[in-house]
């Protein structure tokens, strides 16, 4: 394909985590897709740390495999250590996380997207787009070639205007080694899109060879493997320690001591930085009670000696940074191969798009990744997948895919950025869903398999697995709605094990329910059939175990759902409307929500709003 000449359904823009995510799903369903990155050796890569999940980014990373996303996939096949984390506690929280090897991660990606002919890749930098009656019609690159296309999803990261900081000093950059992307910030401003800054920033690299680990901790991963993907045959791979050090007084003195060097301190940077993941000097100045903070020590992958210092991100001088590594234990001959650095570009603000990730003002516009206000590749991702599908949706007349938040974390996500005005790094995190005991990594395939397949994005092989796999959860629950264990010795004998003896028979499921008993215990009394898989076992035992919780969050939905029904018109007057503030009036009138359900989310809106609304909507 030319691509002087040629048109395309759709561009993307940008070939980070929510550009993967968006290009693959896009071309995947049959678009025709250019594929616009900086530069083209950087697809997929993490500027950040080498790791995928963890807490609340598992799910999302389930819930992307589970509508027919790559990530999943991609980490579990390149993988250097995978752990369970939280596996003593609720399944709500549970969570799994995997060290990636960098490098392999990003072959994997290019080697999906080079495989798929209908994307055609182009290292290029997008700096306008092209707009014509309020429609998409194309977008122009920086050397004034113009490609025409019906729908954009603009996926670009940390680069519009970008400016790294290092100490005082700071120059043009998306990220460290790339330029920033110029001109497309303004090119969304001449069309009536606010962009605002935001800030993140990321720890030193070192040359492990200079590593004592003698002097640190060994964070092994788990035994036994557990996959993000629930696609068949993910492979078992070698696996790596991390390690763990600590700061101490001296590691603080000498932060505390250079602080007019930060560019934060100082005032040179005016964006916002995340609140979850704050840098080394913001950490010892805000939490100035705590005399130690934890830092991981990270690989990067197999087949390199750099290393990643989680927790120790910071904006300070590097020659300072240096300093303040070698106090750390384990450290002290350590060779920096990467400084820290701080990084601050424009974003859009989210409340500017629909559930869709459409913009309200550009149709076929779509925004997905850290340039709608978030941090973080899963959450990245996430929202590619979502804005990549609906620019198909778009092209194709078809209806939008807008989840819930009932449906899951993806949900949750999209809603609160297109509902709150966020000015801060948005991380997904547990707490931010009310659902959270409906929503967890073990069920998203159940929650989300079937619209990834309605789509087009869910293969076969996929769906007939997760058919099979509900077939034997609700086989195995009727089962256990019978079978009985009989109160013999042996029996007692093992349930003494765990759990207090019986003296009749006591059906499986009620055993179950017992604080101590397991799939496990089922077993070792022979109530459980051999065959039966892990996954359904765990499914079984947490709708056995937390029968009473998931019933009242389900009710939970049913009473939010009768507010979703009072849709309101796009084009209401709020301003007509009498027995609300003006600040009320002025907050709906900038977000728009889309029923009242959205409308009663929206800070500052209050109950008796809601009621005056619902009564002018009937
Ligand atoms: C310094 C730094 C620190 C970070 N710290 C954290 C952290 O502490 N915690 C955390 O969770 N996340 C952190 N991240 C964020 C994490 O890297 C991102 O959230 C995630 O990568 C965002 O994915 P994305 O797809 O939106 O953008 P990116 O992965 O940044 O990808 C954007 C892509 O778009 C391309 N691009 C941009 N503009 C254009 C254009 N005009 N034309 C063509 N291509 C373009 C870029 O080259 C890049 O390939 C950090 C990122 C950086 C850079």
């Amino acid at each position: 394909m030319n691509y002087l000449n040629n048109e395309y359904d759709i561009i993307v823009v940008g070939a980070g985590h929510a550009g993967c995510e968006a290009a693959i799903a896009c071309a995947k369903l049959g678009a025709k897709v250019l594929f616009a990155t900086l530069n083209i050796d950087n697809i997929a890569l993490m500027p950040c740390n080498p790791a995928v999940g963890g807490p609340a980014k598992s799910t999302l990373v389930r819930e992307i495999d589970a509508l027919g996303g790559v990530m999943g996939e991609v980490t579990d096949a390149t993988y250097i250590q995978m752990k369970v984390l939280n596996s003593s506690k609720g399944p709500a929280v549970r969570a799994l996380r995997a060290q990636s090897d960098k490098k392999e991660y990003m072959t994997y990606m290019r080697n999906i997207i080079e495989s798929n002919s209908n994307i055609n890749l182009r290292q290029a930098c997008i700096s306008g787009i092209i707009v014509e009656n309020g429609r998409i019609t194309g977008a122009v690159d920086e050397f004034g070639i113009e490609y025409k296309c019906r729908a954009i999803v603009l996926t670009t990261g940390t680069s519009l205007n970008g400016r790294i900081f290092v100490g005082l000093k700071d120059y043009p950059a998306g990220r460290l080694g790339e330029a920033p992307a110029l001109g497309l910030s303004e090119s969304l401003n001449r069309h009536g899109i606010i962009t605002k800054k935001l800030k993140t920033g990321t720890p030193p690299r070192v040359d492990s060879r200079t590593i004592d680990y003698s002097k640190m901790i060994i964070q092994p991963g788990d035994e036994v493997i557990t996959h993000f993907s629930f696609k068949p045959n993910r492979p078992i791979r070698k696996q790596v320690p991390c390690y763990l050090t600590r700061t101490n007084e001296l590691t603080h003195e000498i932060i505390k001591a250079n602080l007019d060097k930060s560019p934060m301190y100082q005032g040179l940077i005016k964006g916002v930085g995340p609140r979850y993941c704050p840098s080394i000097e913001d950490k010892i100045v805000r939490f100035s009670e705590n005399p130690s903070h934890h830092i991981f020590i990270e690989p990067e992958g197999l087949g390199t000696y750099e290393v990643y210092i989680q927790g120790f991100s910071s904006s300070l001088p590097a020659d300072v940074q240096v300093k303040m590594l070698r106090t750390l234990p384990g450290l002290e001959n350590a060779h920096v191969i990467k400084p820290a650095y701080a990084v601050e570009y424009d974003y859009v603000p989210a409340i500017q798009t629909t559930h869709s990730l459409m913009s309200k003002n550009v149709q076929g516009l779509f925004f997905g990744g850290q340039i709608n206000g978030t941090s973080g590749y899963e959450e990245a991702a996430a929202q590619g997948l979502i804005a990549g599908i609906n620019a198909f949706n778009y092209i194709s007349g078809r209806e939008m895919l807008e989840l819930s938040r009932s449906s899951s974390y993806l949900g949750t996500l999209i809603d609160d950025l297109v509902t709150k005005d966020i000015d801060e790094p948005y991380r997904m995190l547990t707490s931010r869903s009310e659902y959270r005991l409906l929503l967890r990594q073990d069920n998203a395939d159940e929650r989300l398999t079937e619209i990834g397949y309605r789509i087009g994005l869910v293969d076969d092989a996929q769906y007939r697995i997760y058919q099979n796999k509900q077939q034997a959860i609700a086989n195995e629950m009727e089962r256990i709605k019978e079978a009985k264990i009989s109160p013999s010795d042996e029996n007692n004998a093992i349930l003494a094990k765990y759990s207090e003896s019986i003296d009749r028979g006591v059906k499986a499921a009620e055993l179950l329910k017992r604080p101590n008993i397991t799939y496990k215990t089922l077993k070792e009394l022979e109530c459980a059939p051999a065959d039966l898989s892990d996954d359904v076992c765990e499914q079984v035992e947490i709708l056995v175990k937390y029968d009473g919780y998931l019933k009242r969050q389900e009710f939970q939905v049913e009473q939010s759902s009768k507010l979703e029904k009072y849709i309101i018109p796009e084009n209401l007057d709020y301003s007509k409307i009498e027995h609300i503030s003006t600040e009320t009036k002025q907050k709906l009138a900038k977000i728009r929500p889309k029923d009242l359900a959205q409308a009663s989310r929206i800070g500052g809106v209050k109950p008796a709003d809601i009621s005056v609304l619902m009564v002018m909507l009937k």
